[in-house]
């Protein structure tokens, strides 16, 4: 436990009815006496944990502003130590001075993220756990939320608990077959040996293959919607986006640029570039946009690919299709209100939606085909998910040693080096869990929140 007592402002600074300040550490009540007097004439120090006072924050006698101080008794808080967390109303001049009061009266300012860092090293949470904090705030959607809530409930450290259990009784029978060396490897009940490590590897996989649906659900995915001029796709663009974004005219060519925004279809936030169309042009400024809309191409996580139903495929749509084959794609056939002329076969094995953007008519559809085209549409946000790539090494360094020790028992290799390949998963999953980490990890994890949290 750090000697340090720290504080922060805990909520954003703006204009709001409170804001809150938070102070950590074995001096918090102390410090909170100083400038907290309650009109009742309590001390807060006197103070049962979970027990709130109203009083006013005073720096000597100038009174700054009322406030409700709540009082927490370690271990039962946040970071496990004594913590004080005082509301006061929630203007941004206000909560500075209040909190430059505080640092003055003894506490430290505290570092991102060393709130959560000190509930970890307290024992009051795992890794994964303090790592869904920031999905908590941060969460664009429901989707994300939910992912977040579910690792927040602990159910991602639970699953790598359950592995961890197959690994730790593997560990347990090579350690117990050490001991009487002189048996053969039936001593070791070899099924039910190789039983466990292959749980272990089907239950890492399993979470594995979900970790990119996961991270679009979190983080969102590049799209580029591409096509000729004219076909539709500042219309298409603008109905996602339920807004007039995109310049819309009737002349072709009017998009010249690439033009982001994001939106949330359904659970997906899609970061949308409405490129210019891909065409041969002689226009020099018109061609940079086209270079741009062949590179959006390359780089996009999904592109969505707007024909003009009304007009038979010419050269340019091959080219188009051409570029777009072996990627993530949804065909869009736009402008389905009119009669059609396009022939739908040469779409054979893409993915294909019919809109009528103008009218509004095919979201449901498209939403849908996105899920399907994204992977998330059959992911549970609710379960285990891993959330970010650090999870995600350590859960293919400890797959990779789970494979290592199943080669190494099937080739005959001596129970030592099966059991060297265990203790290398069993490693990297209390890496990923924080029983066993270094510091060097926590700090950097860390760093990445914010101040006060
Ligand atoms: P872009 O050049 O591909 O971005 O095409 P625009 O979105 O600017 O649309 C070109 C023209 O097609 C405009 O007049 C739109 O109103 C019209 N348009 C777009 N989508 C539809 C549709 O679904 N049905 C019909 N009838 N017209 C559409």
């Amino acid at each position: 436990m750090s000697d340090r007592t720290i504080a922060a402002i805990a909520t954003p600074l703006g204009e709001s009815s409170i804001g809150v300040i938070r102070i950590s550490g074995e001096s918090a009540l102390g410090i909170a006496d100083k400038v907290f007097f309650a009109f009742n004439g309590e001390m807060l120090s006197d103070l049962a944990g979970y027990r709130a006072a109203y009083g006013e924050i005073k720096d000597g006698e100038r009174v700054l502003d009322d406030a409700v101080a709540l009082v927490f008794r370690a271990p039962k808080s946040y970071t496990g130590e004594d913590v004080v967390e005082i509301s006061v109303h929630g203007g941004r001049i206000l909560l500075r001075e209040v909190l430059r009061l505080i640092l003055k009266n003894g506490a430290f300012s505290a570092e991102a993220g060393e709130f959560t860092k000190r509930a970890f090293l307290n024992g009051k949470t795992d890794l994964t756990r303090a790592e869904s904090v920031m999905g908590l705030i941060s969460a664009k959607s429901e989707a994300q939320l939910r992912l977040s809530r579910a690792a927040h409930m602990g159910k991602v450290g639970e699953k790598i608990e359950e592995i961890e259990g197959d690994l730790v009784a593997a560990d347990a029978s090579i350690a117990a077959f050490s001991d009487y060396p002189d048996e053969d490897i039936e001593g070791l009940d070899y099924e039910n040996f190789l039983t466990m490590l292959e749980n272990a590897r089907n239950s890492l996989k399993k979470m594995l293959s979900t970790y990119d649906a996961g991270r679009i659900l979190r983080e969102g995915i590049d799209t580029a919607i591409v096509g000729k001029p004219n076909v539709g796709k500042s219309t298409l663009m603008n109905m996602l986006s339920g807004a007039e974004r995109s310049i819309v005219t009737e002349v072709a060519g009017t998009t010249r640029d690439i033009i982001e925004e994001t939106v949330t279809v359904g659970d997906i936030v899609l970061r949308l570039a409405d490129t210019a169309g891909i065409h041969d042009t002689d226009d020099t400024v018109e061609s940079i946009g086209v270079d741009r809309a062949k590179q959006r191409i390359e780089t996009a996580g999904l592109i969505l690919a707007v024909f003009d139903c009304t007009k038979p495929h010419d050269k340019d749509d091959y080219t188009l299709i051409e570029n777009i084959r072996g990627k993530k794609v949804i065909v869009i056939i736009n402008k389905t209100d009119l009669s059609c002329k396009l022939d739908k076969s040469v779409f054979e094995g893409f993915k294909i939606v019919e809109t009528s953007a103008k009218k509004g008519d095919g979201y449901e559809r498209l939403s849908d085909a996105i899920a399907e085209v994204a992977g998330t549409a059959d992911l549970d946000p609710d379960s285990a998910v891993l959330l970010n790539e650090r999870q995600r090494d350590c859960a293919v360094r400890a797959l990779d040693g789970v494979n290592e020790a199943i080669n190494a028992l099937k080739c005959g290799c001596t129970m030592d080096a099966v059991g060297v390949c265990v203790d290398d998963a069993l490693a990297a999953l209390f890496e990923l869990t924080g029983k066993r980490v270094t510091n060097e990890v926590t700090d950097e994890i860390f760093r990445r929140f914010c101040v006060g949290k």
